[in-house]
């Protein structure tokens, strides 16, 4: 297979569970006043409630609630899909209606997000996304002073100095490695293990963009630093948001030119080299755990692969 031919492959194949149905942000609307108060004084508008950066799931998805059921909190307009606005009400945990217990946090929503969870999960990435900011992001930088919630929850700014802040979002790499032919049975895939997790789980390799440097570069540098491997091409494979707090993960297929591993003992334990036919074998017997479900790993791994793994994390 030529190189054009695998990049044609990796477009066509992943299926990014969290990154399809985007709704409208409706950002223009946004220092609307009018327009938002409008909005929220529809019945049919539903909320969000994020308690701190927890949400209420219920069977099949989150909690949505009308603007009367919400309690005080920070609005965030989260925007318009199917002719339905849809806000974010950001309230302190202490003024979150019912049992504490009742609240999750992002990674504990997953096993809610089946299939109208798929629906939930842009809005869901989004409110999460934001309250994580709100929460962590209490004083101007500049001048030490207050801040205030302007633009429908998307902008904080300074009301001593009068500096705004907008939310970030830190772009992180995940690359799959493979060696050898693309597609050949002989084709191999890189895969690595944190010594923080339980016997048996391995997945892709992956790590933070640094300012000034290419998503490319980044792969490169990642992958040397973690297991010693160097890395020629390296072909765009889909993105991801992943705010667990505030991330974007972006994947590629990266062509090693050398199978060299010397891991650096830190970040990663151990570090291997698949076939296709390993990988499938270790993941029906147990003895080797891949991600499952919704990250990009998972979509990387399947695509590679060209099924789905047995088991997994
Ligand atoms: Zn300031």
């Amino acid at each position: 297979m030529s190189t054009q031919d695998a990049g044609d492959r990796s477009r066509s194949l992943p299926h990014l569970a969290l990154s399809a149905h985007a709704h409208n942000r409706e950002g223009l609307h946004r220092t609307d006043g009018a327009w938002l108060e409008a909005r929220w004084g529809d019945p049919t508008t539903r909320v969000l409630v994020v308690a701190g950066t927890r949400i209420h799931p219920v069977e099949g998805g989150v909690a949505w609630v009308s603007p009367v059921e919400a309690p005080e909190g920070i609005r965030v307009l989260l925007g318009e899909r199917d002719g339905v606005t849809r806000f974010a009400l950001v309230c302190d945990p202490a003024d979150a209606p019912g049992d504490k217990d009742d609240w999750v946090a992002l990674r504990g929503l997953f096993p809610y997000l089946g299939e109208r969870g798929e629906d939930d999960a842009p809005w869901l990435f989004h409110a999460i996304g934001l309250a994580e900011w709100l929460q962590a992001t209490r004083f101007c930088p500049r001048c030490g002073g207050s801040l205030e919630s302007r633009h429908a929850g998307h902008e904080l700014q300074c009301t001593s100095c009068g500096k705004r802040q907008f939310p970030r979002t830190d772009p992180a790499v995940i690359m799959a490695v493979t060696l050898g032919e693309p597609g050949s049975a002989d084709e191999r895939i890189l895969l690595g293990r944190q010594s923080v997790w339980p016997p048996g789980r391995w997945s892709t390799l992956a790590g933070f963009v640094e300012p000034g440097e290419t998503f490319e570069d980044a792969v490169r540098r990642e992958v040397m630093e973690e297991v010693g491997t160097p890395v020629g091409e390296v072909t765009y494979f889909g993105n991801q948001p992943w705010p667990l707090p505030a991330s974007i993960m972006i994947g590629f297929v990266a062509r090693a030119t050398s199978d060299v591993i010397d891991v650096d003992g830190a970040e990663i334990e151990e570090a291997r080299w698949f076939t296709r036919d390993q990988l499938r074998a270790d993941a029906a017997s147990g003895a080797v755990v891949v991600p499952q479900g919704v990250s990009i790993s998972s979509s990387l791994l399947e695509s590679w692969v060209g099924e789905s793994l047995a088991g997994g994390w």
